[in-house]
């Protein structure tokens, strides 16, 4: 069993490489986060927080380095064993929730575990349930668009905890919501991750929020502070 839940080691990554506006983003960056860890990341925009994330999460691949997530190796995976961690695995949440807009807020947390093999009833059951847990249940028939900016976000953090993933890798979870909301919807979101057991690396630029978390992490000029 591996206590550690994602392992970066000395990435790097370069944007724009020999072209005009090259740029080189991550310097070597290295960190690691514990079972039941939940991290906060630190920095001004344009620091590299986004490029950190995507590439944590598969989304991306770095120009050196690796990432372990629960101790394999991802850099040594194929691109199906890759799709099927970033599936399983990792949930994602971004600042803005891309939720489906012509389906239901519930039918937005079913649809990922259909895609897994869940059948429609014990989908519908953790979906309704994780919604029951972010306080939106009442709202599980609505569509997005008839869902407060708070709701939307609250539902596109059950949609990230659809197929149970160790690891959450969150963008500026609340940086599209005023400030009252945004503490609101935070909690909400601590909450679903504490009682879930995950760990969980979160950008923001918010430090107060960023305090609430176990440990902050700063990224500056391309490494962690
Ligand atoms: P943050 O999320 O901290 O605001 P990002 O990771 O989005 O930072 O961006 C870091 C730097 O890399 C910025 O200078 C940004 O302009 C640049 N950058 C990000 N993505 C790309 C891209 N796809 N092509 C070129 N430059 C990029
Ligand atoms: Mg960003």
């Amino acid at each position: 069993m591996n206590d550690v839940t994602l392992k970066v080691d000395g990435l790097k990554k370069a944007y724009n490489i020999g072209k005009p506006g090259e740029v080189q983003v991550l310097h070597g960056v290295s960190l690691q986060i514990g079972k039941g860890e939940v991290v906060a990341l630190v920095a001004p925009s344009g620091a590299g927080k986004s490029t950190l994330l995507h590439i944590a999460g598969l989304l991306d691949s770095p120009d050196d380095g690796t990432v372990a997530i629960g101790g394999e190796d991802m850099t040594k995976l194929g691109d199906r064993k890759r799709t099927a961690v970033r599936r399983n695995d990792v949930g994602f949440i971004y600042q803005f929730h891309h939720l489906l807009p012509e389906f239901s807020a519930l039918e937005n947390i079913v649809l990922p575990q259909l895609a897994n093999g869940i059948t429609q009833s014990v989908a519908e059951a953790h979906a309704l349930d994780l919604l029951t847990r972010v306080g939106v249940d009442t709202r599980a028939d609505h569509r997005p668009a008839a869902l407060s900016g708070g709701e939307q976000q609250r539902v596109a953090f059950c949609r990230a905890l659809a197929n149970k993933p160790k690891l959450l890798l969150a963008d500026e979870p609340t940086g599209n919501l005023d400030p009252g909301t945004s503490d609101q919807v935070f909690v909400a979101l601590m909450e679903l991750v504490r009682s879930s057991g995950l760990s969980a690396l979160i950008a923001t630029h918010n430090l107060e929020l960023a305090a609430r978390m176990d440990r902050i992490v700063k990224l500056e000029a391309g490494l962690i502070a």
